[in-house]
This record gives structure tokens, C-alpha cells and sequence, in this order.
């Protein structure tokens, strides 16, 4: 789509989503929150099982999900100042020693810590290029964290401020109803790991980054890969030079998406539900599938629809519409362009006339791109400010602690990942690295 041509004046964007929440709660600020309680510091859910509010407070959590302890008083009551000004003390005191990596989706008041910024696997990949640092501080969710404990040095220290900031579509896979989909899969396609005629076996599972360690494990020793939304086509590919279909999870949507565009039917794409026989497929169909969709979605992503669209069409006629492949299908087909969060940044970056964006992720990032770049006018597709529930998780007042307790000697919430696990994990994430267009 041609850019658009406007007069937009350059206007100054606070990029602090939490200012905006803070201000439509109070009633000080026009618009719309999907729930008041994100005014609220996140320890106020800590002990509660669920993922508080934001766009996963609907979703089920699992049991034995991990909870946070309770966050010392001093950090709960800090003003924003105090904890700005005692995260940068610590990181200073503690220098090279100390990391912190800041996802795209974080809060404003984490990311002007970050020494890093990026998506899952950039964040991992920054990781082992600080092979001194005694501690990683993974500002993200618990399965970023996990992946850069399986790429970091073993004596390296990956710390989550918060250990309740897990993944809803992560958790949509669990280790035990993957390993029950596998067998039930080779009770119709026989031995699992014996190639046909072609070359090809039966299966060749590929997971999401945003997924256990145990699901990379499970991959890993099953044949499989692991895919970012960046790679995923070309993981695809490299899928189906070596089996006849693909177990595709936890995100049912980039794994539809992907293999659409890459020209798979979609009668040929059923979709595995965990909590019903046979996923709740047939064999026939299982027979005919190309790929197997695992009941799973994001939350966030989930939240963006064709009426919204629709809507940013007609109040802004031209205006760009860029969203995310985790993103369900009709929305991605009628956006104009879908890609990964690098993707997104990329293309608002390379755009030099002044442009109206309508953007399918994250608030978060969205919002920091429209204080980046005031020259456009760039506008989340969702009118109700409803960030990621569990990437809210990590307040300052968490990343205070932590890095004072590292300060102090002490290192709090610690990640590790199982041996038996990581070996097999790190098998899959080194296919991804290797598999080539
Ligand atoms: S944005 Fe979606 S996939 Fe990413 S951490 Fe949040 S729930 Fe998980």
C-alpha cells in the first residue's frame, strides 16, 4: 500500500502505557482500560492464582503455575522516582557483573533500564554475547528466561523479577498433553521415528519459542525444531523436507497463518485440542494433514479483529495496517502487511513520509514506536488499553529487589533449566539456527 501523504504535525507521545492507564482510571484521561486493576502494582496479585489483569485474565492458569513471593514493603510503597533512581544506583554499583534485557512488550519504566532491547530470541541471543556477566536480569516472561539459561554460561545467573510473569499461550502446552498427542498420533501413523518411501516420517513437531523448556526438550528429541515468528516459513520448510506433516504448537494462529502462506489448505490443518480424543479430529483427517495445529493462541493477539480494521479504514483513509502473525487469520488477511515485532519496527522505521499506522501488537510497543516516531501517527488497533497480563508482571519495583539483592550478595529468583532438559532444548534451538531458506 502506497504511503500516506499528510500534513501530520510532529506531536510529542508519552510512551509510558502505565501513565495512560493511570490517567484513564482516575478518570483524568479520555478512553478505555479492559480492567481498572492494571492502576494497581502487580504484587497486589501475586498470591493469587490467575494471571491478574490484562489480556490473559481470562485464561486458565495452570496449577503449580509459579507465584511470586511476597515483594518487600519498601519496593511495593517506592514512588516512581525513588525506584528509577535506585535501579540506576544499583547498575551502577554492579557494572559489567549485571545484564538487564527489556522484551518489546515491557513497560516504559523497564525498558529505559534495559541495557538490551528486543524480541525472545534477540533478548537470548544478546545474552551470550555477555559471557562475564555473573547475572542476567530477563525483563520478559518465564520461558525467555528459560532459553537464556539454555544459552548462557552454566555459572551465569538468569534472574525473572517476577516469577508469576509466565506465558498464557506458553501454558496452552504442557509437557504431559504433548506427550499424550504423540502417542495418540502414533497409534494411527505407526512408528513415529521410520521414514516412507520419500525419506519422510510420519511427524516432525515444531514448537514457538514461546514454550516451555520441556516442550523444546520434547522437540528436541523427537526430531523436531523450534521456529521465532521471523523464521517460521522457512522452519516450516525445513520441517517438510524431512517428515510427511507437522505438529505445529503452541500458536495454532502463526502456524495457520505461516502454512497458508506457504500454500498448505486448510483442510489440511486440523487442529489438535488437548482435552478431547483424537484431539478432537479423526483419523482420516489426521491422515490427510499437512499440519497439526495445536489449540493454542495469544491472548493479546486474540484481541484484534477485522471490525477494528474496518474502522481504522474508514476514519483514516490510506492508513498502513501492520500486524503480528500471532494474530487470528482474517485479520491478518486483511491487514496489508504481517510480521514479526522486529518486522513492525523495521517497516515503521524504514517509512519517511509522514504516515498513519493502525498496529496489530503489544500496546506497549506500539506506543514507544509513536513516541519514536512523531513524524507519523501511529495508533494500536485495539481502542481498549489491555497490555500483555503477564509481561505487566515485571513492575520496577521487582527489578529494584533483584538487582539490589545482587548488590547485597543475593540472587532472587533465579531460572534454571534441568540438564535432562536443556541438552535435548538446545539440540532444537541448534536446527533453528542451522535450517537455511
Ligand atoms: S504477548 Fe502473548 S505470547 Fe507474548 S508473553 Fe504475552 S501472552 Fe505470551
Amino acid at each position: 500500500m502506497a504511503a500516506t501523504l499528510l500534513t501530520l504535525q510532529p506531536r510529542p507521545v508519552d510512551p509510558s502505557v502505565d501513565h495512560g492507564i493511570q490517567a484513564i482510571v482516575a478518570g483524568a484521561a479520555p478512553g478505555e482500560t479492559c480492567n481498572t486493576d492494571l492502576a494497581a502494582g502487580p504484587w497486589e496479585f501475586d498470591a493469587r492464582p490467575g494471571y491478574g489483569p490484562g489480556s490473559s485474565m481470562g485464561d486458565v492458569i495452570p496449577t503449580g503455575a509459579p507465584r511470586q513471593g511476597e515483594l518487600p514493603a519498601e519496593y511495593r510503597e517506592a514512588s516512581e522516582e525513588e525506584l528509577d533512581r535506585r535501579i540506576r544506583a544499583a547498575k551502577q554499583t554492579l557494572g559489567d557483573r549485571v545484564v538487564v534485557m527489556g522484551h518489546h512488550y515491557q513497560r516504559e519504566e523497564i525498558i529505559v533500564h534495559a541495557d538490551h532491547t528486543g524480541d525472545s530470541f534477540q533478548l537470548a541471543g544478546f545474552a551470550q554475547q555477555h559471557p562475564d556477566a555473573e547475572a542476567i536480569v530477563f525483563c520478559g516472561v518465564h520461558f525467555m528466561a528459560e532459553t537464556a539459561d539454555l544459552l548462557s554460561r552454566p555459572d551465569q545467573a538468569v534472574i525473572l523479577p517476577n516469577l508469576a510473569a509466565g506465558c498464557s499461550m506458553a501454558d496452552m502446552a504442557s509437557i504431559d498433553e504433548v506427550e499424550e498427542c504423540w502417542e495418540q498420533l502414533a497409534e494411527i501413523y505407526g512408528d513415529m521415528d521410520e521414514a516412507d518411501a520419500d525419506g519422510l516420517v510420519p511427524v516432525i513437531p515444531v514448537t514457538y519459542m514461546n514454550s516451555s523448556a520441556a516442550i523444546k526438550g520434547f522437540v528436541g528429541r523427537h526430531g523436531g525444531i523450534v521456529c521465532t515468528s521471523s523464521n517460521a516459513r522457512t522452519v516450516l520448510e525445513w520441517a517438510f523436507a524431512r517428515g510427511r506433516r507437522v505438529l505445529f504448537f503452541p500458536d495454532q494462529h502463526l502456524g495457520r497463518n505461516t502454512a497458508k502462506a506457504m500454500g498448505v489448505p486448510l483442510a489440511q490443518m486440523p487442529m489438535w485440542n488437548p482435552r478431547k480424543p483424537l484431539g478432537g479430529s479423526d483419523e482420516a483427517t489426521l491422515d490427510d494433514a499437512r499440519v497439526i495445529l495445536w489449540h493454542g493462541f495469544c491472548s493479546v493477539h486474540r484481541r484484534f479483529t477485522t471490525a477494528q480494521i474496518d474502522k481504522a479504514r474508514a476514519d483514516h483513509p490510506g492508513v498502513r495496517v501492520i500486524v503480528h502473525p500471532e494474530c487470528p487469520m482474517d485479520v491478518v488477511d486483511a491487514a496489508d502487511e504481517a510480521g514479526s515485532t522486529d518486522y513492525i519496527r523495521t517497516a515503521i522505521a524504514a517509512t519517511t513520509e509522514p504516515t498513519v499506522f493502525a498496529v496489530g501488537t503489544e500496546v506497549n510497543l506500539v506506543q514507544r514506536l509513536a513516541a519514536q516516531h512523531p513524524q507519523h501517527e501511529i495508533f494500536c488497533l485495539d481502542p481498549v488499553v489491555c497490555p500483555c497480563s503477564t509481561m505487566y508482571r515485571i513492575h520496577p519495583g521487582y527489578l529494584a529487589w533483584v538487582l539490589e539483592g545482587l548488590v547485597a550478595g543475593t540472587v532472587l529468583n533465579r531460572v534454571t533449566v534441568p540438564a535432562d532438559v536443556a541438552d535435548p532444548a538446545r539440540v532444537a534451538l541448534e536446527r533453528m539456527l542451522a535450517a537455511r531458506p
